[in-house]
């Protein structure tokens, strides 16, 4: 064996935990688990001291870029649409390497709060090759990576949101999302990047590429992701521009199908639930993105009972400002238990949703978000002080969630070490945070 890790309270998939359990590494996968006495030797042994080891958490919903404007002063208070037109002239200043740097360090920061495969939806592009900026920044770092080709063609002179220096061509984008799903989709196992194809919203983008993008995912046999149902200004906006509501454009343009995962998901109708769930149509929560700027969130659970899968996302740094995964599943098990009461929700379910739901909206749940015996080998040992656990004998997993704050005591990515004793181990790291420094201050216009 390549790696074993040994003495966890390990918590293999859903149903299945090990108390005092051990996971054996080969070639970058999930070899074997088992109960202490029977483990088996290994060129490298990691003791996890009884502490809890899950599948590495997955991420169903960023914007990496947006870590190089985070909490930007002039707009920390405005509703959705203030705060993205507050934004758009600033992102309009990306080039390939600030979002290089913004990929870096959004990645490097997703390992240390447990997350070990993250997409992102790109959907600014003020010149080209921002997305290939990123793919350097993920190979480099050793990060399990699905990234995704956002785009936006309509701007203020179109009847959109964004200022004309951030949309793009149709003929344009369409070109390059085939460009890069033919550079970098890898379909085979055990990859470590592929594409998707990610209009931003239905208020930015024309029909014609939504049209294009679900029949390009046909043909290339790619996932399709958007923002949907996030905003009630959107309602109102698609009733005056297509005359229907957010779900029903959505089916118009040929996306209600098992491909699509939608960010957010917050105000469809009892109807539109169950047509998409039908549909099978995945659903990604952003609970502290949702609760910082101040309107609703979806019902995790409340989809998940009518057969929807659900995952979660950090969202935007800009709008979240962090990217613990941890973070984010402890506050959708607050959110789903103070809408729906204590016994709606467990630990469990929140953890499953950051690693089953989220390999569900990737369409990746056959290698990774659980570790079974030949999953690939994501995983984290979570560390808590002692201090948080004094008192916690019974139940680790709960614990893990309503005592904390939790870190990634160490990260495993192909079963590769990227974070130990709760440190990145990426060398680079200092000169990429001075790098990003730099081009943060340039993009929020601070001299000086
Ligand atoms: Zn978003």
């Amino acid at each position: 064996m390549d790696l074993l890790v040994r003495n966890a309270h390990l918590y293999v998939d859903r149903g299945w935990e090990i108390p005092g359990g051990w996971l054996a590494i080969k070639d970058r996968r999930v070899h074997s688990v088992g109960t202490g006495g029977s483990e088996p030797a290994a060129t490298r042994v990691i003791d996890a001291k009884g502490r809890l080891v899950t599948p590495g958490l997955i991420n169903a919903h960023h914007h990496m870029y947006q870590n190089l404007t985070r909490s930007y002063a002039p707009v920390t208070n405005g509703t959705l649409f203030q705060w993205l037109t507050g934004l758009y002239p600033l992102w309009a200043q990306l080039d390939e390497e600030s979002v290089y740097l913004s990929t870096y360090v959004a990645m490097t920061e997703l390992l240390m709060g447990g997350c070990t495969t993250s997409m992102d939806h790109m959907y600014v592009h003020p010149k080209p090759f921002l997305i290939d900026a990123q793919f350097r920044a993920a190979r480099e770092i050793g990060f399990r990576f699905h990234a995704t080709r956002g785009s936006m063609t309509r701007s203020v002179d179109d009847g959109g949101l964004p200022p004309a220096s951030v949309v793009q061509a149709e003929d344009e984008i369409l070109a390059d999302s085939v460009r890069l799903v033919e550079a970098y989709h890898d379909a085979g196992p055990g990859a470590m990047g592929r594409v998707a194809l990610a209009p931003c919203s239905l208020f930015s983008v024309t029909e014609r590429i939504m049209v294009e993008s679900a029949k390009l995912a046909e043909v290339y046999d790619l996932r399709l992701h958007t923002h949907l149902a996030e905003d009630h200004d959107e309602d109102t906006w698609c009733q005056e521009v297509y005359g229907c509501r957010p779900v029903e454009y959505f089916e118009r343009v040929g996306w209600a199908t098992p491909r699509s995962w939608v960010a957010h998901f917050i105000y469809p109708s009892e109807d539109e639930i169950t047509r998409l769930a039908h549909a099978g149509v995945c659903v990604a929560q952003c609970p502290c993105s949702n609760m910082m700027i101040g309107g609703g969130s979806a019902d995790l659970m409340g989809l998940r009972h009518r057969g929807m899968a659900v995952g979660l996302g950090c969202d935007g740094s800009a709008s979240t400002d962090h990217g613990s995964m941890w973070l984010e599943a402890r506050t959708a098990l607050l959110l789903g238990r103070y809408r729906n009461g204590p016994a709606s929700m467990s630990a469990r379910d929140a953890l499953d949703a950051a690693t089953r739901g989220g390999a569900a909206c990737l369409g990746w749940d056959d290698e990774i978000g659980h570790l079974r015996p030949g999953a690939c080998a994501d995983l984290v040992l979570w560390q808590m002080s002692d201090v948080a656990l004094a008192g916690a004998h019974s139940d680790p997993v709960e614990a893990w969630l309503r005592c904390g704050p939790a870190v990634a005591g160490t990260t495993i990515v192909g079963g590769v070490p990227l974070v130990e004793h709760g440190q990145p181990l990426m060398r680079a790291l200092p000169d990429v945070l001075a790098g990003h420094a730099h081009h943060a201050r340039r993009i929020q216009m601070l001299h000086g």
